[in-house]
């Protein structure tokens, strides 16, 4: 007897039925990062952040543009066959007949199949069979980590090992977005087209590139309207993202006076084989220095970051970000001399865009280490560290032998944590202050 329609995972089947109806991105997106997709979570989370900034996650599939493993790449290409063959489900079937397609082309059957025998067997007279109880299985280490790794998975395992565990290991519960999150991929498909157009700014443009500017943000924030709950939220976000657009846009033609620079990629992929693991990410966009010619590397922020490059490099040194070394070390890797490392704040609407610049050096200079001011350097040995500290960190997270994921000392990690529900053992939030 197949299972009733209960038993299906029921969120799961009203996406891909509104995705049959509709053929929206928003409901596909929500398919390829549940676990009934039949694609692992990281993977499937990877491709929907891509899609989001470039609208056509079945066009980003056939395209491999991310770089995977063979066993990930046919999970993922086994998923794009599935949504079609959904979308290609005639129109005029009933509701009940669409959802038992549904199930039978993802094969949820045999996911829901344990629920429903479950269930069955309870049901049967309401009598319950006293079974002896297994003996406990052997203390072991949580199952090591056999996929690719990124920059921001080890962030999240330096800022809390207990959330890489919950995140990665678990993959716990689904990120629902935020307000926050669609912004920055908005903003950053924005930036993304527009330097399509304008890979060498210049003051020539500068009223082209305003209006430019102005059509890439209302067009990025149209594409991520979902992200946001109310429309009056996503007013005051794309007004904010035309403010901060057009500070960026100041920004860019004082570099043309002071250090002209030339656009070569953007959502450039970055992979990186680091002594047998594999990292992956994606470069928001490189430079190259039209007096030098090095490269520079540039992401952008739209949340918090450091004030200072003293500030940042104190991170790296501490091995609390790997974003940017990793970066370097990619397009290293990749043949390009890369001399300096940019970070892009774009958060906030009323100030100057004043960009965190760390020139790469030998040796870092003393005075970098310490100050206000946002260029500094950081030293070769510096990323070498950072390196080898990354290798360190996917050796043991892919050993199987970690048996326990300590929680973050610092309560400021937990303030935005999806898991703190469930995280009993969290720091306890630090106490009211009151100003005198
Ligand atoms: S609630 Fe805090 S301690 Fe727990 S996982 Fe989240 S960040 Fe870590």
């Amino acid at each position: 007897m197949a299972p009733p329609e209960s038993t299906l995972p029921q969120s799961f089947v009203a996406d891909a039925a509104q995705w049959h109806r509709s053929g929206g991105e928003e409901p596909l997106l929500n398919l390829i990062r549940s676990p009934y997709s039949g694609v692992g979570h990281d993977v499937g989370a990877a491709y929907a952040t891509l899609a989001r900034r470039t609208g056509a996650l079945l066009d980003a599939i056939d395209g491999g543009r991310l770089a995977l493993p063979l066993a990930e790449r046919d999970e993922v290409l086994r998923f794009a066959r599935r949504a079609r063959r959904i979308r290609a489900i005639p129109h005029d079937v009933e509701e009940e007949g669409l959802h038992s397609l549904i199930a039978e082309i993802f094969e949820l059957p045999k996911i829901a199949a344990r629920a429903f025998h479950a269930h069955e067997r309870s049901a049967a007279g309401g009598q319950i069979e006293l079974a002896q109880a297994p003996p406990p299985e052997p203390r072991a280490g949580v199952e090591g980590w056999q996929r690719h790794f990124s920059a921001s998975a080890l962030n999240a395992y330096a800022e809390c090992a207990r959330k890489w565990f919950y995140r990665y290991a678990c993959a716990a519960v689904e990120d629902p977005g935020s307000a926050a999150a669609a912004y920055g991929t908005a903003l950053h498909l924005a930036l993304e087209d527009f330097h399509a157009d304008y890979p060498r700014p210049s003051a020539r443009d500068d009223a082209a590139m305003r209006r430019r500017i102005r059509e890439c943000v209302t067009w990025a924030f149209e594409r991520n309207r979902d992200g946001f709950e109310t429309a009056v939220e996503f007013e005051l976000q794309v007004r904010r993202a035309q403010r901060t657009a057009q500070r960026y846009v100041d920004w860019l033609l004082v570099q043309e006076t002071e250090a002209p620079f030339e656009v070569l990629g953007r959502e450039v992929a970055a992979d990186l084989d680091l002594e047998g693991r594999a990292f992956v990410g994606f470069i928001d966009r490189l430079d190259r220095d039209e007096r030098s010619g090095g490269i520079g590397v540039v992401d952008y922020k739209t949340g918090s970051i450091a004030m200072s490059a003293a500030e940042y490099c104190d991170k790296v040194r501490r091995f609390r970000d790997f974003q940017l070394p990793f970066y370097y070390w990619a397009r290293t890797a990749a043949g390009d001399r890369v001399t300096k490392l940019v970070l892009i704040p774009l958060r906030d609407a009323l100030l100057d865009v004043r960009p965190i610049v760390l020139d790469v050096a030998e040796r870092a200079p003393e005075r970098s280490r310490n100050g206000k001011s946002v260029r500094g350097s950081i030293g070769l040995e510096e990323l070498q560290r950072s390196r080898t500290r990354m290798i360190e960190l996917s050796d043991r997270l892919s050993s199987g032998d970690v048996g326990a994921f300590e929680v973050a000392t610092d309560p400021a990690a937990c303030a935005f944590c999806n898991y703190a529900t469930a995280c009993a053992r969290r720091p306890p939030p630090e106490g009211r202050r009151f100003g005198s």
